[in-house]
């Protein structure tokens, strides 16, 4: 019986340690694509995406408006504009990551000076959309979408999708094919049927190339930073982001308010 009463105490300490251990060694809160052969990790959660912020604040997703005020936009994933036919994201907010933003507000200041500026069709895409996409888009498509599991630069926060239209009208330019032709008419190189079309395609990419962007050689309209390294793929939610947004902005109200606001520490 003693021995008994010992070995149930045992077990009881052994199990304390193995939950403690648990607790400890808990995985990180990432999680791995669900594809075969495949050991992408994916940032799900508020609290990793968080410590990425903390740990390299150039991750940080920002809105492109407020670093770029006059920066265009049409994001038809947001309408059922699209090659599914149906709104994929909850608004037609742009995301990108600080350093990707910061470079796209000096290829505007470029634009600027000739009277001309970008209108992003997409930019930070989550990666559950692109699951979607991917599932979604059946064979028709197969070919010219990458599967979701070898990282699209969308959903690191470092691409863009983008034309160009004049300033301060939004007069869009002529391009080579409509966002999202997904034919070889769209690709860099690709004879046009419109005068203009060739040049301002290649007005863009010299743009976009004299602050570290480079293009897909398949689609005239997408560009993403050239070092894709460091900037993990996330699957953070537009809603998410602008929740965030709030956050931080009443913070910095509070903070202004407070009366020690301005009152340096000696
Ligand atoms: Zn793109």
């Amino acid at each position: 019986m003693r021995l008994l009463l010992k070995s149930n105490r045992a077990l009881v300490v052994l199990a304390f340690l193995a939950l403690a251990a648990s607790v400890v060694t808990a995985s990180p809160p990432q999680r791995v694509a669900r594809d075969p052969g495949t050991r992408t990790t994916v940032i799900t959660t508020r609290e990793a995406y968080e410590k990425l912020c903390r740990d390299n604040p150039a991750n940080e997703l920002v809105p492109v408006p407020s670093l770029i005020p006059d920066i265009r936009a049409e994001v038809r994933y947001a309408s059922r504009d699209n090659f599914l036919g149906r709104a994929l994201y909850p608004d037609a907010s742009l995301f990108l990551t600080r350093i990707a933003a910061e470079k796209l507000a000096r290829v505007q200041a470029d634009l600027r000076q000739h009277g001309l500026g970008l209108r992003l069709y997409d930019s930070y895409r989550p990666y559950s959309i692109s699951e979607t996409m991917w599932k979604e888009s059946g064979k028709k498509f197969a070919a010219y979408l990458a599967p979701p599991w070898l990282g699209s630069d969308h959903n690191r926060g470092i691409a863009v999708d983008a034309d160009l239209v004049r300033l301060p009208t939004g007069t869009a330019l002529p391009f080579p094919t409509d966002y999202d032709d997904f034919t070889p008419k769209a690709w860099h190189g690709s004879p046009c049927d419109h005068p203009q079309a060739a040049s301002n395609r290649e007005r863009l990419r010299t743009a976009m190339r004299s602050h570290g962007f480079v293009e897909y050689r398949r689609e005239w309209w997408h560009y993403h930073l050239a070092e894709a390294e460091g900037f993990p793929l996330l699957d953070i939610s537009h809603s998410e982001l602008a929740r965030r947004e709030r956050r931080v902005s009443a913070q910095k109200s509070r903070a202004a308010c407070s009366p020690n606001h301005g009152v340096q520490k000696e």
